[in-house]
């Protein structure tokens, strides 16, 4: 069968591969790929800057975005065929440490984790792949191709879940809440924020094009300028969803008092760039400001996800999958266009 491969830290190196059937050891649930999602972190692995093969391998398969349709499963288990699912991305740790113990693998504390698509474990970017019953979640049928966002929107579910907690530290009645970047992880960010009732605002640096139109269409304001102007006062909580150094020292400055900032995008490291610490300290200390990172999902995180995308307004789904890529033109869903929200690529046309 074919799969979409790379060879981890070697630029250039992603290619349409022959490879053989899935292997039994990943599970006895066989799924048809229908379509897999593109996000920064593939962009960062054939460009040869993230990434593990598997253990003895050159190449690793690409894909953690997954939509699948089941073609075999084990009587009696979680999914029989036909269902459309979506394959979790991260594998507990051998060891296993403390959290991936309790199946909270996206808190793992040793590093030894594997991740489909990404470290050490084929991804979902072939036309079948075969998973365990325990890693794999079910889809809203009526949700159809869109069930390709369940992943992205687990880990906007879990940052939300990361909020909670950490509001509940204190009387908390969040009223508005600043997501930075409107990419696919901003606008899943956003819905999840206009489904709990929140004045939701969204900062990114495009003015027109499709972007703006969908913050608006969600409910929520869009902003082309500072955090200081686009909620003054300061936001309750503010996801920040870009990893651009200098908005992330924005976010932590002007939250409002007692705020959370949750903070899911992964910078690139090498840009020094120059604050006064000390005034930071002071405010974040004198307005109990909590900033938290957020990583990955565990099940839990999955099975939220699923039921806000079931209960999200199917043809704004649609248009945040804006482009969809056949399979052999696979290299068009890697280069980037600056209308781009989510592409995917279709492995499987339905
Ligand atoms: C994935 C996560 C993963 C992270 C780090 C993200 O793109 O959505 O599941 O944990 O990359 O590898």
């Amino acid at each position: 069968m074919k799969a979409l491969t790379v060879i981890p830290l070697k630029a250039g190196s992603a290619e349409l591969s022959d490879v053989g059937d899935p292997p039994e050891s990943d599970g006895p649930i066989l799924v048809e790929t229908l379509a897999v999602g593109i996000c920064g972190t593939d962009i960062e692995i054939v460009t040869g800057a993230y990434g593990w093969p598997p253990p003895g391998r050159e190449r690793l398969v690409l894909g953690h975005e997954s939509l699948g349709r089941v073609l075999e499963a084990p009587a009696g288990g979680p999914v029989t065929k036909g269902d459309l699912v979506v394959g979790i991305v991260r594998r507990p740790d051998p060891v296993p440490c403390a959290n991936c113990a309790v199946l909270e693998w996206d808190f793992c504390r040793n590093g030894l984790y594997t991740e489909r698509g990404i470290k050490e474990h084929d991804g979902y970017l072939s036309e079948r792949y075969r998973i365990t019953p325990d890693f794999v979640v079910k889809v809203d049928p009526a949700l159809g191709i869109l069930g390709v966002l369940l992943e992205p929107t687990s880990v906007v579910a879990k940052a939300w879940e990361e909020v909670d907690r950490i509001g509940g530290r204190a009387h908390w009645v969040p009223k508005t809440v600043l997501v930075t970047g409107a990419g696919p992880i901003g606008l899943l960010a956003a819905l999840l924020g206009v489904q709990r009732g929140l004045d939701v605002h969204v900062i990114d640096q495009m003015s027109d094009g499709v972007k703006p139109v969908l913050v608006r269409d969600l409910g929520a304001t869009y902003h082309t300028g500072s955090i200081a102007d686009a909620v003054p006062g300061g936001p309750d909580v503010i996801i920040e969803c870009t990893g651009v150094s200098s908005l992330v020292l924005d976010a932590m400055s002007h939250v409002g008092t007692g705020g959370v900032v949750c903070l899911t995008g992964v910078s690139s490291g090498g840009h020094a760039i120059e604050i006064d610490e000390g005034a930071l300290n002071r405010s974040m200390v004198l307005e109990n400001v909590a900033v938290v990172g957020s990583v990955n999902a565990n099940r839990r995180h999955y099975e939220t996800a699923a039921a806000a995308l079931a209960r999200a307004d199917p043809s704004w789904l649609a248009r945040v999958v804006s482009r969809r890529v056949p399979l052999e033109r696979w290299q068009e869903a890697l280069n980037r266009s600056p209308d781009d929200v989510k592409v995917i690529i279709e492995v499987n046309p339905q």
